[in-house]
């Protein structure tokens, strides 16, 4: 059943989970005012399942059990499913900034294909065990939280060589019943107020590291399970304009052995199958990425507007700023676009679920992972000093100054000065305060860093197909030898690794 806010809001309250913000223990992570932000934010991804206007974008029907779900944990079974996601990750984080909640939909869609791949290779009830918990998720509503970056320790060691295994979740011991897991996921956004995790692992693992190709799903409150989290947002502050209300809080989670019945165990140890679903989750997350950001642009592109106005400007008379504009359009639709293209370019994998295209995807990832500097840039540019330079909110209020501050700090004569510094203060909270820190940092390194999207892009392009091409025209016939060889990881070889076929527009329909 489909919940609103307010039943979200309420379901926290029945869970106990072990939580800390800024040193102090949380009683009640729905009444605590450093979390509003955070639970508003997925709140709306509650709310808008409910709207009659976006029930197309924001609800599906799982396709094999017929179950009605929320977009958020919805398994895709086509390439329009792939859009319709795009679009409502889109609607959702530009009203909230970030929605977080589609982290849930890419990590359900890759263990599907995982769960598969593993069952079809070894035998099992991996995916049987998969489909059961995809139904209670989503006949629940619920929120997972996606615990996947370990700590790692050691950056140039693998899991089994750091000298503190516990930097890594790995499974400490096996039993009839179930597993007990150790170790810390180091950023997990929404912990605290999400019902479950989602315990994935962060690389793809060498048979001596099988104990860290672990995937099983936990609730926040198990025994054993500690949330060390910041605040979300920038709750409380007057002059936060948008991050007072809607924000992201990202916990450490440290497991101190957890027991997980084995009816919640995805992967204990299959490192092949485990990796593969790893990279799947990686292009479903930078395709939801892509529209989450260009959510964000949404807002950069109204506040920019907005403040040429209130500074009393005109796009048609004063070229630079409109220019500014349209780089900035330019950007997000740019990166967008990539999202669209890497929709209808999806495919249709064994296990029925339907991906996301990968070089789109990771190329869009990749734009907008460097161009969100561009992009505060941009609105830095059209907005003018006031945005970091304005009195605080408290001088609103003051007898003293308030009328005089007033008359001085209007731009256009018929837009009134608190008007003008609304927007300002929306811009700085967006760009220019810690929070605008934070949506740089999540656009660089959320989803993988740079190195990961270029090493998929490098991987899955079919370079040895446009060779081809060219020495066809060339008329060289060195391919019709056979000789041709290539650099890219996984072909090699003359004669074992196939490229992949070019994409074709709507396989997987
Ligand atoms: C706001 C935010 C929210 C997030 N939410 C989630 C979430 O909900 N769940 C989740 O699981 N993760 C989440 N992440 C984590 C995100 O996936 C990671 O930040 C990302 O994968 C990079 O890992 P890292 O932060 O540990 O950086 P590092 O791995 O330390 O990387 C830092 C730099 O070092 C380079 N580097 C790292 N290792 C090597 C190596 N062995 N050789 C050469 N270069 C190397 C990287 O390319 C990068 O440039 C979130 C991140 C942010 C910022």
């Amino acid at each position: 059943m489909l919940m609103s806010a307010e039943a979200y809001r309420d379901s926290l309250r029945a869970l106990s989970p072990r939580v800390f913000v800024n040193g102090q223990q949380v009683k009640s992570v729905a009444d605590e005012p450093l979390l509003a932000p955070g639970i508003n934010a997925l709140g709306v991804t509650y709310d808008f399942a409910l709207r009659p206007e976006y029930e197309k974008r924001m609800v599906a029907t799982q396709q094999g059990s017929g179950r009605v779900t929320n977009r958020m944990l919805h398994v895709n079974g086509s390439t329009d499913d792939l859009l319709t996601k795009l679009e409502a990750v889109r609607l959702l984080c530009r009203e909230s900034g970030c929605a977080q909640r589609y982290l849930a939909h890419d990590a359900l869609n890759a263990l599907h294909q995982g769960t598969k791949r593993a069952d079809d290779e070894h035998g099992g009830e991996r995916h049987a065990r998969f489909l059961a918990y995809l139904d209670d998720v989503q006949a629940r509503d619920l929120s997972l939280g996606i615990a996947m970056t370990d700590a790692k320790g050691d950056r140039s060691k693998r899991p089994g060589q750091q000298v503190n295994r516990d930097v890594h979740v790995h499974i400490k011991e096996r039993r009839a019943d179930g597993i007990i897991i150790r170790g810390t996921k180091a950023i997990v956004t929404g912990a605290p107020y999400m019902h479950e995790f989602l315990v994935m692992p962060c690389r793809t693992m060498t048979p001596e590291d099988a104990d860290f190709a672990v995937c099983c799903a936990v609730p926040v409150d198990a025994e054993g399970v500690t949330i060390v989290s910041r605040p979300a947002g920038r709750p409380g502050e007057a002059a936060a304009r948008f991050s007072n209300t809607y924000g992201q809080s990202t916990g450490v989670v440290m497991f101190e052995d957890v027991f997980v019945p084995w009816e919640r165990v995805f992967f204990a140890g299959e490192t092949v199958e485990a990796g593969f679903m790893t990279t799947s989750y990686a292009t479903h997350h930078r395709h939801s990425c892509i529209a989450a950001r260009a959510g964000f642009g949404d807002l950069l592109i109204g506040a920019g507007a907005l403040m040429i106005e209130a500074n009393g400007l005109d796009t048609d008379r004063h070229a630079h700023v409109r220019d500014a504009m349209v780089d900035l359009i330019k950007i997000v639709e740019g990166f967008y676009a990539c999202g669209v293209a890497a929709s209808v370019y999806g495919t249709r994998d064994p296990s029925g679920a339907v991906m996301p295209e990968t070089v789109f995807s990771n190329i869009g990832k990749l734009l907008l992972a460097t161009q969100i500097y561009d992009m505060h840039r941009l609105a830095h540019y059209v907005s003018g000093g006031l945005i970091v330079a304005l009195p605080g909110p408290d001088e609103d209020h003051n007898p003293e100054t308030a009328a005089s501050l007033s008359a001085v700090l209007a731009g256009r004569p018929d837009i009134p000065a608190e008007k003008r510094l609304d927007v300002a203060r929306f811009m700085e909270d967006l760009t220019a305060s810690n929070q605008g820190g934070w949506y740089s940092v999540i656009s660089l390194h959320g989803g993988g860093s740079p190195e990961a999207m270029k090493r998929e892009i490098w991987r899955n392009y079919p370079v040895e197909e446009r060779s081809a091409l060219v020495e066809r025209l060339l008329d060289r016939g060195i391919l019709d030898e056979g000789k041709r060889t290539s650099k890219q990881p996984g072909r090699c070889c003359e004669t074992g690794c196939e490229p992949p076929a070019l994409p074709a527009r709507n396989a997987a329909e």
